[in-house]
């Protein structure tokens, strides 16, 4: 089989075949560009392998190209990079790997271009095309990567059973191409996975973590997630997420599976968000419940509370899987604690206060919170879903006919800590906070309109009563 090659990747690949020619080293594209540019999927690294040495066949390449681009170059690996347009262009010799049972990382000596394809993790992973001479463009494919792209399946090239233990993250990957491609995971494979699972405890948060976010991505998660728990991974870095599985019944009366509930408003947020962060307020947004579950008699299974003891939770289970601590944890959180304000205001309870306060407390936040709100509603129960549905309608509309008539939304209140400083002539104290409070929720609760003049006249009663 031939590589149909591209206009614009003739130019780059004849380059490279003149270069590799010159310094005398068979030269191959190999892995993930490969098997992308075959599926059609966008892609932009180009892994390039020569019999010899990656340097200095960059080097070779780079003098051949106006301009002449900055090379970098990791002498300790044996590997040179460059950028050309779209494409990052890395070079590297062939070789051959060794593992030691406690690390991932392998004793490393050169070798074949076969040594190469056998240490890549996956038959789709391991086709390579030739920039020689004598076969330039032709495909390389000693396990039939070709057969497994067109039976989608996820296979690895040697022994599963070796292959995950020398990299137990190839778990992990092999998980995230079969979510990402849409692939099935051999039955072999998935076997050597659930067998080894007990090595990832070598493998770093880091690195699980954005192999969790590309699964995050996917068009519907959930099949990710699946893979994973059938797997005995996802329990061993994720245990809050696993603890939501499973239905308790008594007297007859059960609660939902959470666990299942949760993949189910992650997958619908998904169709509507590529935000990665609103993904994972969904995935945490009922995270809480596995411990604030109660069954009370003549009420049934109830969650008081879980969206405060959910909001608790995301800050360890961040710092634990290494995402990020800054805004975009904050963001998470926020959402996740706010989660159920929306679909708990009812006709009967949606006051204008009430609206009023749910735009100030979400304020920037407030659409990403009614996404996450319609893709909570999952119930199975067709008046119930259709109930909840029109109420969420009916609040949605209070709620932009109130931010059209009041804008609350990133609203600060017309007098500031500074003004109520300046009129009484005292310094910043606990006296000041509970004035600017006290205006705060006047507005909020409709007793004074939101505007300059009545705010004023307010702090000086305010004033009056708190400084006496
Ligand atoms: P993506 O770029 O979407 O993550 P990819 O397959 O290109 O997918 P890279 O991490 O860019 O993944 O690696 C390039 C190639 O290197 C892979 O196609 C595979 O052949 C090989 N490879 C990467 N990581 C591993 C690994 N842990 N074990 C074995 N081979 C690997
Ligand atoms: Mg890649």
């Amino acid at each position: 089989m031939v590589f149909e090659i591209k206009a614009y990747e003739r130019k780059i690949f004849s380059l490279i075949s003149e270069a590799a020619a010159e310094i005398d080293a068979p030269t191959y594209i190999v892995g993930g560009y490969v098997r992308d540019r075959i599926l059609g999927r966008p892609t932009k690294d180009l892994d390039v392998v020569c019999v010899g040495s990656g340097i200095e066949l960059a080097k070779a390449f780079a003098q051949k190209l106006i301009p002449v681009p900055r090379l970098v170059t990791y002498a300790r690996f044996g590997t040179a990079m460059l950028k050309h347009k779209d494409l990052e262009i890395e070079f590297v010799g062939a070789r051959r790997e060794s593992y030691r049972s406690d690390s991932r990382k392998p004793a490393v000596e050169e070798g074949s271009l076969e040594d190469d394809q056998n240490r890549r993790d996956f038959t789709i992973n391991a086709l390579a095309i030739s920039l020689n001479t004598e076969d330039f463009g032709s495909i390389i494919d000693p396990f039939n990567g070709l057969i497994d792209l067109q039976n989608k399946r996820i296979v690895t090239p040697l022994n599963p059973l070796a292959t995950f233990s020398d990299d137990p993250l190839r778990m992990l990957r092999g998980i995230r191409f079969a979510s990402q491609l849409e692939f099935d995971i051999d039955p072999v494979t998935f076997e050597g996975i659930q067998q080894m699972a007990g090595r990832l405890k070598i493998i770093s948060a880091e690195r699980i973590a954005t192999e969790l976010n590309k699964i995050i991505m996917c068009r519907k998660p959930s099949r990710g997630f699946m893979m994973l728990d059938e797997a005995g991974l996802l329990e061993q870095f994720f245990p809050e997420l696993t603890a939501l599985k499973g239905v308790e019944k008594k007297f007859n009366i059960a609660h939902k599976d959470n666990f299942l509930h949760t993949l189910e408003v992650l997958d619908n947020i998904s169709k509507h968000t590529d935000n990665l962060w609103l993904r994972w307020a969904s995935i945490l947004h009922d995270v809480g419940k596995a411990v604030s579950k109660r069954f009370q008699k003549g009420v049934g299974w109830t969650f008081h509370g879980h969206e405060v003891v959910s909001a608790r939770m995301v800050p360890k289970i961040f710092k634990r899987l290494k995402l990020p601590l800054d805004q975009k944890m904050k963001y998470v959180q926020k959402l996740v604690g706010l989660h159920h304000r929306p679909i708990s205001l009812t006709k009967e309870n949606v006051t204008d206060s009430a609206i009023r306060r749910l735009l100030f407390d979400a304020g920037e936040e407030l659409d990403d919170l009614m996404v996450l709100c319609k893709a909570d509603i999952t119930s199975k129960n067709k008046d119930k879903k259709e109930r909840f549905i029109r109420n969420y309608e009916y609040v949605s509309e209070k709620l932009r006919v109130l931010e059209e008539k009041d804008k609350i939304r990133n609203w600060q209140p017309p007098v500031s800590g500074d003004m109520i400083m300046e009129y009484f002539g005292i310094p910043a104290s606990r006296e000041v906070g509970m004035i600017k409070t006290a205006i705060r929720e006047a507005i909020l609760e409709g007793e004074i309109a939101n505007e300059y003049e009545a705010a004023f006249e307010y702090m000086k009663i305010k004033g009056e009563e708190f400084l006496s």
